[in-house]
């Protein structure tokens, strides 16, 4: 199943196990930081590379949203969800009173979706009548 590729692993971008303590986390982190930091090493390539770490740590260090993430993961992983439709998030109404993105689900239920919720380049959120699911797909620069 090659949609496994395109989830982002922030585990494996952290170089850590899914069990990992929050201490191993944070080690990892600050290695890798230091390793490709743009101030050590020149290049795209690298830049994007410490994006990425940024981004996983600045996930997996909160641990709602490691919890958050790590359910959407072992989602993803075990396709324990029945998914309605793929859309990005330009397809969703954004409310900006509330910051939340909606979707209408086909049993007019509704796919919610708050601004902190934004935590990785897919996200899977669940409809709030039945059970469907909708894969949003974020663009880099909302979560970074
Ligand atoms: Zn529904």
């Amino acid at each position: 199943m090659d949609k496994l590729d395109t989830f982002v692993d922030y585990y494996e971008i952290l170089q850590c196990e899914r069990n990992s303590t929050d201490d191993d986390l944070k080690k990892s982190y600050q290695r890798l930081v230091l390793t490709f930091h743009p101030d050590k090493l020149e290049g795209y390539d690298h830049e994007e590379n410490f994006h990425r770490i940024q981004r996983a740590w600045s996930v997996l260090r909160d641990p709602q949203k490691r919890r958050q993430y790590d359910a959407m993961l072992s989602c993803y992983e075990s396709s324990d969800f029945i998914l309605y439709n793929t859309v990005s998030l330009s397809d969703m109404n954004f409310d900006s009173t509330e910051s939340v993105y909606t979707y209408v689900c086909r049993c007019s239920g509704v796919y919610c979706l708050e601004s902190s919720e934004l935590i990785s380049p897919k996200v899977i959120i669940n409809c709030n009548e039945c059970s469907f699911s909708i894969l949003v797909n974020i663009p880099e620069d909302k979560f970074r």
